[in-house]
């Protein structure tokens, strides 16, 4: 038979896991150009084989499509990839001597009067058990400000000449709400900053167009090597960084495909001015192409999981005083989300606490009764903990939770110390799925690795990495299950299932190569697999 289509690539002998309707597993796929043009056996590839074909035999080994990390920061872990920000994270500083150690040395480096930015500490990890604080780090930072972000990206601490560059005393922590400026028993600022503060400080640091443009070339590699292909970008400080990432996918200096959400992390009236700036333009979610698209307006309705800071309904289980933090009341939601979604962007909103995704789904109720638009796909970022009630209403209303397995693997033990019962509904995949809720998954990275086998895993073994806690283990899902929210429900969240998210004929060609298969590994290895090869477009992009 003679064929008019011959392939550039194809692959045989494989375990091809294809995530179409049926899971179905495949042994060859053949591509031309940037689409997969065959999916089926051995024998039937062999039509579109001709003498240019690049014939890659497989021998057994697992092709599926590119992970979709449908909620990364991809922006901010670029700068802490070439030290635009210094990483602390708990694999570099075991204790706050180790930070003060690298802030010395940063304090060389620098001139005095430059700001000296960390990112990535976790007090819960740290062997004092405890935030730095002002004191510490003007210890070794007495003419720098520094800031010092904490992992969950909510949190931060300034030293003394930060807080003086803020014009923060004492008397402001009356314009802030409970916790957002901290104070010890003497009434003086300790440094440690939340939300609002989180937010301001963050607005008074500035950027240079090539670093991060470097810093971005380098979150890219780090992502192929992941088999990430696609990230919907969950913001960074605003329109510089946007520019800068938009311009870099558009040259083709990365790679991945980005959906980028219309956010910036510089306080919570700064975000609702930011959606207001696009709506006045006219554009709205969809614009753009296949390697830089216009994503959801979002709001950030409440604290996170891990300070813990979000706002459930209940106290926490450890420390029933501590301040839970919601940054909007239901009318000013519902305002905000009807006027962005009038204007044609979905709609989604960090919401973590049961209080912060019920008033969530309050908002999306009205907007769609209201306005109701077919295929509006609302979102709810992290969605982290629900009840029966909730979940109902999030399969009534369609909406696209954006869950984060992965952070089962990190803070197993301290949920179950922060919210005792209620991690049986915390992340709850299972849930979601037996009620045929689309659930996607994000990272959240840099708030923890960006390795989707990390976040798979997490979905599968419910498991603490530090110390084999288990957290919610009612919530496990199969490996299918898991790979699924990883690739094709991350591509309906942004309206592309129709072109990637799995192995189909007209698809683009996406797709990454495994070391084993991932279907037959026992489950606790899955995330020593790695990623051997990447493809974009059917390009090769990483290969080990
Ligand atoms: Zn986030």
């Amino acid at each position: 038979m003679i064929k008019e289509i011959y392939a550039d690539i194809a692959f045989i002998r494989g375990s091809v896991i294809t995530v179409d309707n049926d899971n179905s597993i495949a042994e060859a796929v053949a591509i031309k150009g940037n689409k997969i043009i065959y999916v089926g056996s051995n024998k039937g590839v062999e039509d579109y084989l001709g003498a240019d074909t690049n014939v890659i035999d497989l021998k057994g080994r697992t092709l599926m499509p590119g992970f979709i990390d449908a909620h990364s920061h991809f922006m901010l872990i670029s700068m802490m990839l070439n030290n635009i920000v210094i990483p602390i994270d708990y694999k570099v500083c075991k204790s706050i001597e180790d930070i003060k150690e690298i802030i010395g040395i940063e304090v060389k480096k620098k001139k005095a009067g430059e700001w000296i930015i960390l990112q990535g500490y976790d007090n819960e990890k740290l062997e004092e058990k405890r935030h730095p604080n002002c004191k510490d780090l003007d210890e070794v930072a007495p003419n720098n400000p520094v800031w010092c972000v904490r992992v969950d990206l909510h949190t931060g601490v300034c030293n003394s000449m930060a807080l003086r560059l803020a014009g923060w005393t004492k008397e402001s922590v009356k314009k802030f709400q409970p916790g957002e400026l901290d104070i010890d028993e003497n009434g003086e600022l300790t440094g440690l900053v939340k939300e609002e503060g989180f937010g301001y400080i963050n607005s008074l640091l500035t950027y240079d167009d090539e670093k991060l443009l470097e810093a971005y070339k380098m979150c890219d590699r780090m992502f192929l090597k992941y088999g990430i292909t696609s990230v919907h970008d969950a913001g960074a400080y605003g329109g510089q960084f946007v520019k800068v990432l938009q311009n870099a996918s558009l040259s083709g200096d990365v790679y991945v495909r980005i959906y980028e959400m219309v956010y910036r992390m510089l306080g919570k009236n700064s975000i609702r001015d930011f959606v207001y700036e696009h709506i006045k333009t006219g554009l709205h979610t969809g614009i753009g192409n296949e390697h830089y698209k216009l994503g959801p307006a979002k709001l950030i309705i409440d604290g996170s999981t891990t300070a813990p800071s979000c706002s459930t309904k209940e106290p926490y289980s450890h420390e029933p005083d501590l301040p839970r933090i919601i940054n909007w009341t239901q009318e000013e939601m519902d305002t905000f989300f009807a006027d962005a979604h009038l204007a044609g962007f979905q709609i989604t909103a960090h919401c973590v606490g049961d209080d912060a995704v019920e008033k969530m789904i309050n908002s999306i109720e009205k907007v769609l009764t209201k306005y109701p638009r077919e295929n509006a796909r609302p979102r709810i970022e992290h969605c982290a903990i629900i009840n029966k009630e909730l979940l109902g209403r999030i399969k009534k209303l369609g909406i696209i939770p954006i869950s984060n397995p992965g952070f089962i693997a990190v803070n197993a033990k301290e949920y179950n110390k922060y919210y005792g019962e209620r991690v049986e509904m915390m992340f709850a995949n299972k849930s979601y799925i037996d009620e045929g809720i689309l659930v996607a998954a994000g990272s959240d990275s840099p708030v923890i690795d960006a390795n989707p086998l990390l976040g798979i895993w997490g979905a599968v073994v419910r498991k603490d990495i530090f110390n084999g806690v288990e957290c919610g283990p009612n919530q496990k899902i199969s490996v299918m299950d898991a790979i699924r929210m990883f690739t094709i429900n991350g591509a309906y969240a942004s309206f592309d299932e129709g072109i990637k998210g799995s192995i189909e004929v007209g698809k683009l060609a996406d797709f990454i190569v495994l070391s084993e298969d991932i279907l037959l590994s026992e489950p606790e290895r899955i995330r020593e697999i790695s990623v051997t090869d990447t493809y974009i477009d059917g390009k090769l992009v990483f290969q080990a």
